[in-house]
This record gives C-alpha cells, structure tokens and sequence, in this order.
C-alpha cells in the first residue's frame, strides 16, 4: 500500500534502536524523509545507516538528549537539513524517550517524579508546541506519541510510567480536537510488550517484585498474551506508519493498542 507520505519530513526521537526505531524504518520505506535523535551517537549513526539502504529518502543523525531543552533544540534546528525544510517545519512528529525506572513508589522522591514526567510528558509536550503551528500554517500533519499500554493497566512496579504517560493522554485528549480542523491528527500508540532492550530490564525487575527466576517469569508473561508471543518492533513501526498516512487523517486523538490482545477489555 502506498502510504503517500513520500517526500514529508519527519523528527523520530529516540530512534537508534527498538520502537523508535522500528518507525523510523517504516516512515523511511514510505519515503519520508528524517531526522532521528537518540543520545550515543555511534549506534545512532550505525542505525541512520541502516534507514539510508531502506529507500531514497534524506536521513540525519541528531545526536542528542530529547528530554532536554538544547537536545529539543538541536533536533528542531535538524529540520532546516531536510529538502524543502526550514527550522522546525516538521510534517510528522513521532514522540519517544526511554521510559523511567521501575521500582517502588516509596523511593520516588519529587526528583525522581520530575525525571519521569520532563521524560514521558513534557518533551512530548514541548515537541508539539514548537511543531504544531507550522503543520497547521501548511494544513497538514501527523503526531504519534508512543506512550505505553500503562495508560490503560498500569503496572505496579511501573508507577512513574503510569503517571507521567496518563498526564500526556489526557492533555493530547483535548489538544488532538483542538487541531484536528487544519488536517492534523495527533495519537498515541500503547505498546503492550515488545521484545526490545527496555523489555529485558524490565522483566527483570518484575521477576524481582514477583519473587520468581527469571525464565518462570517470562513463561508467565507470555502465558498471559492471547498471541503467546511478545511484540516485534516493527509490528509497531509499520501501524505508525500507517498513522502517520494519508489514509489516516480521519484518525485522531486516538490511543491505539499493540498487545497482542493482553489488554482485557471489551474496548
Ligand atoms: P529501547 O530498545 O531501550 O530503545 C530506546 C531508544 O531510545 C534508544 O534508541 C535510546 O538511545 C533512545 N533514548 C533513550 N533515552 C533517550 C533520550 N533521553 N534522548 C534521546 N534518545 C533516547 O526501548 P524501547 O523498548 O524501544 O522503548 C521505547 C519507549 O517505549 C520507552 O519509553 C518505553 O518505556 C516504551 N515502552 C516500551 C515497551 C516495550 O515492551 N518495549 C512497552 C511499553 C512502553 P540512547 O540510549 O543512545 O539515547
């Protein structure tokens, strides 16, 4: 299917590797052009790389820490690099950080609190502020924020996520309407579990909470997927991408799920 997006310009953050850069891949083979941020630079030019063979379309390597004003900057500015771009005059925008530390909640003093939500909420509210009127001004523009299916089951050991993600649904809830008449739609994709680095730490940490050995743990967890598997990234990559096409703009504000049907409600 031709997504139509060949030749729109997009910023995926925290794209070397896992989700972010399983969208990156999929935007790049629809033949968007990109800028990708994550913080290491050597993986993430090994990975800008990579996106190069995936199609003819520009790739830069912003090496960068997203959650921080001059990283936002630079990643902004990266624009100007793309055919046709000038500062910040991104038409598709694909939100991302590593997400906070599991743990328990008695030890999450307020800094630790503001880490999570500068991370999970704040970036991703800033990234739109700085883009959103310059998609609107050309009357066209996708957001996908990857957030996590914690909005919907939060976890007990993933209580920063659960927070910081939920206060950025429900600010996107009211923002995605509050655009939507100038050809910009703005959703969030839940991921469930997807068989990426951050999953192997987090299991881990979840073993430890439940008291159980790794490789039990995981049986566990599997157990509980309907699809008795975990997530490939670029199942996710390829459903941004279809957000992010034309056949699309009629979904907005919208919290799309990727679980493998472990979340067990009714909608
Ligand atoms: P991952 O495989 O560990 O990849 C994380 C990527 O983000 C790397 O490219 C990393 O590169 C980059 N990154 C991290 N912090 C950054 C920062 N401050 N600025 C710029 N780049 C940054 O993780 P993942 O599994 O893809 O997870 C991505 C997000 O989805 C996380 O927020 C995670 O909590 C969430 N999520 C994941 C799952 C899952 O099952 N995997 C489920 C629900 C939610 P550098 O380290 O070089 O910066």
């Amino acid at each position: 299917m031709d997504l139509g997006i060949s030749g729109k310009r997009a910023l995926v953050c925290a794209a070397s590797k896992g989700l972010g850069y399983a969208c990156a891949k999929a935007l790049a083979q629809a033949g968007a052009h990109l800028v990708i941020v994550a913080r290491n630079e050597a993986p993430l030019r090994e990975a800008a790389a990579r996106l190069r063979l995936a199609g003819g379309s520009v790739i830069e390597a912003v090496a960068a820490d997203i959650t921080t004003a001059e990283g936002r900057e630079a990643a902004l500015a990266a624009a100007a690099s793309l055919p046709g771009s000038t500062y910040g005059a991104y038409d598709i925008l694909i939100t991302n950080a590593g997400g906070p530390p599991a743990g328990d909640f008695r030890d999450w003093d307020e800094t630790v609190w503001q880490q999570a939500l500068g991370a999970n909420m704040l970036t991703p509210i800033a990234l739109m502020r700085a883009t959103l009127d310059g998609m609107m001004s050309r009357g066209w523009g996708r957001v996908v924020n990857i957030t996590s299916t914690a909005v919907k089951a939060p976890s007990p050991y993933l209580g920063l996520s659960n927070g910081a993600r939920s206060g950025l649904t429900g600010f996107v809830a009211g923002l995605a309407r509050q655009v939507a008449a100038s050809g910009v739609t703005i959703n969030n994709l839940l991921p469930g579990t997807f068989d990426t680095d951050r999953l192997k730490s987090n299991l881990q940490a979840g073993a430890d909470q439940a008291g159980l050995e790794l490789q039990p743990y995981m049986a566990k967890r599997i157990d509980a997927i309907p699809t008795r598997r975990f997530g490939n990234a670029d199942e996710l990559g390829a459903t941004c991408a279809f957000l992010c096409s034309q056949h699309a703009a009629y979904i907005t504000a919208q919290n799309v799920l990727i679980d493998g049907g472990a979340y067990p409600g009714t909608m």
